[in-house]
C-alpha cells in the first residue's frame, strides 16, 4: 500500500479519477490470498472484489448511529451500490456519535445527507437515500438486494422487516428454495451492551424465533401506579404522570423536562415520599431520571463496534471468503469486557417462520378478549394491535380489528363474546394481521375441555 508514489486520498474531490494504484490493497490481501481462516472452500481470485465493487447490491436500514457507521464501513470496504432507508430527520443530540452529520444539517432527512456525505467523500460509492418508513417499500423494492443490514433501535421495525424477508422465501414441496433467501445482519445497541447476528431467513434462527429474549415495553397499569405500588418505578411515575400536572411546580404549563436538574430533583424528593408511604425502597436520583427520560443513552464506541461486526458478516457473506457468524454474538464493555458468541436455535413453533400455523388452546367459552390479550401479552408473540378474522360458514368474517375507527366500534361488542358464540369451531383457522409484520399470521383454534 505504501509503495506507491500516490498520495493518500482522504477526500473524493472532481477531477480525480475514481480508481488509484493500490485504493483497494486492504481488501485484496482478504480476497486474493488463502489464510488459515479462509472457508474450506474458499478460491483465492480477482473476481471477488469485482463483484463487490460492480455487483453486490446491499440495503441498509436505519442512518442513524449504527448506520453512520455501517454506511462508512461497507463504502471503505469496496461496497458501492448501497441503498439507506431511514425516516428520521437530524436532531442537535444525533451530532456527538452520528458522525456524517454537521450542525448545517439538523431538520434534514438523515438518509439524504448520509448518502451524500459518503458518495462525496468515497470516490465511486453510489448510496441511494429513501427518505421512508420501511413499510413504505414493497417486496419488488427488497427483492433486489443480495444482504441487507440493519442497524435499528426498534423491535418493531427488526421484526416487520423479518417478516418482510421470510414473505419473499418460495418453496417447492416444501422445500426452501436458496435462491430466495436473503441473509439480514441485525446491529443492536444499548448504552454499553450491543449484539450482533446473522439471519438466514427461513434456514437459522429468526427475530421471532428469539423474541423472548427483548423484554416486551414496559408499562405500567394505571391502576398500579395510582393504587398499589410495588416498585421503585410505579412511585416515580405516580409523581411524573398525576402529582407533576396537579402540583405545577415550576409554573403553570411547564413540561417535565428530564434534562433539568431541579425537575428531577423536584421529582425524585417527591417519589421518595410515595416510596415511604408504601415502604417501598430502592428509588435513587439516578433511577428517576431514568423513568422520567425512558431513553437508554446511545454510546458511539458501541455502536462502533457493532457496526463493524455487521460489516464484516456483509463482507464475509457477499465473498464466501470466510464461514460467517453462527448465528448471535453479544458485546458487553459495561465492567471491562465481554463478548461470547452462541447459536440461536429455531424455533420449531415460530410464528413466523415456522410456515406451521400456530395452535391457539381456548376453551369455547373463552371471550375473544381473551384471546385478543393473549396475542399481544405472550412473550413469544407480543402483537401490538391484532386484526383477527376467520371464516364463518363459508364468510369471511372480522372478527376484530383495532386499527380503523369505524370498524372497532362495529367489532368492538365482539370482544365480550364467547368463541362458541361467535360461531368458531374446534380447529377453525384464524387469520391475524398485525404491525408486526407484512405478512398475515395463520392459527388453528384449539377446544381445550
Ligand atoms: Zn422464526
Amino acid at each position: 500500500m505504501a509503495d506507491t508514489d500516490e498520495p493518500m486520498v482522504v477526500d473524493g474531490g472532481s477531477g480525480r479519477s475514481c480508481e488509484w494504484e493500490g485504493r483497494w490493497n486492504h481488501v485484496k490481501k482478504f480476497l486474493e490470498r488463502s489464510g488459515p481462516f479462509t472457508h474450506p472452500d474458499f478460491e483465492p481470485s480477482t473476481e471477488s472484489m469485482q463483484f463487490l465493487l460492480e455487483t453486490c447490491k446491499i440495503l441498509v436500514i436505519g442512518a442513524g448511529g449504527l448506520g453512520c457507521e455501517l454506511l462508512k464501513d461497507l463504502a471503505l470496504s469496496g461496497f458501492r451500490n448501497i441503498h439507506v432507508v431511514d425516516m428520521d430527520t437530524i436532531d442537535v443530540s444525533n451530532l456527538n456519535r452520528q458522525f456524517l452529520f454537521r450542525p448545517k444539517d439538523i431538520g434534514r432527512p438523515k438518509a439524504d445527507v448520509a448518502a451524500d456525505f459518503i458518495n462525496s467523500r468515497i470516490p465511486g460509492c453510489c448510496v441511494v437515500p429513501h427518505f421512508k418508513k420501511i413499510q413504505d417499500l414493497d417486496e419488488t423494492f427488497y427483492r433486489q438486494f443480495h444482504i441487507i443490514v440493519c442497524g435499528l433501535d426498534s423491535i418493531l421495525a427488526r421484526r416487520w422487516m423479518n417478516g418482510m424477508l421470510l414473505s419473499l422465501l418460495a418453496y417447492d414441496d416444501g422445500v426452501l428454495d436458496p435462491s430466495s433467501i436473503i441473509p439480514l445482519i441485525d446491529g443492536g445497541t444499548e448504552g454499553f451492551k450491543g449484539n450482533a447476528r446473522v439471519i438466514l431467513p427461513g434456514m437459522t434462527a429468526c427475530i421471532d424465533c428469539t423474541l423472548e429474549l427483548y423484554p416486551p415495553q414496559i408499562n405500567f397499569p394505571m391502576c398500579t401506579i395510582a393504587s398499589m405500588p410495588r416498585l421503585p418505578e410505579h412511585c416515580v411515575e405516580y409523581v411524573r404522570m398525576l402529582q407533576w400536572p396537579k402540583e405545577t411546580p415550576f409554573g403553570d404549563g411547564v413540561v417535565l423536562d428530564g434534562d433539568d436538574p431541579e425537575h428531577i430533583q423536584w421529582v425524585y424528593q417527591r417519589s421518595l415520599e410515595r416510596a415511604a408511604e408504601f415502604k417501598i425502597t430502592g428509588v435513587t436520583y439516578r433511577l428517576t431520571q431514568g423513568v422520567v427520560k425512558r431513553i437508554i443513552p446511545a454510546v458511539a464506541s458501541t455502536n462502533a463496534v457493532i457496526a463493524a461486526a455487521c460489516a464484516t458478516e456483509v463482507f464475509k457473506l457477499a465473498t464466501s471468503a470466510y464461514i460467517p457468524l453462527n448465528n448471535y454474538m453479544v458485546f458487553n464493555d459495561v465492567d471491562g469486557l465481554y463478548t461470547y458468541t452462541f447459536e440461536a436455535e429455531r424455533k420449531e413453533d415460530c410464528s413466523a417462520c415456522s410456515q406451521v400455523p400456530l395452535d391457539l388452546h381456548f376453551s369455547p367459552t373463552s371471550k375473544l378478549q381473551e384471546l385478543l390479550d393473549f396475542l399481544t401479552e405472550s412473550a413469544s408473540l407480543q402483537m401490538k394491535s391484532p386484526a383477527i378474522t376467520a371464516t364463518v360458514e363459508g364468510k369471511n368474517k372480522t372478527l376484530y380489528l383495532q386499527s380503523v375507527a369505524s370498524i372497532e366500534q362495529r367489532t368492538r361488542p365482539n370482544l365480550s363474546k364467547t368463541l362458541k358464540d361467535l360461531g368458531l369451531s374446534d380447529g377453525q383457522e384464524l387469520a391475524v394481521a398485525d404491525v408486526t409484520t407484512p405478512q398475515t399470521m395463520l392459527f388453528r383454534l384449539s377446544f381445550t375441555l
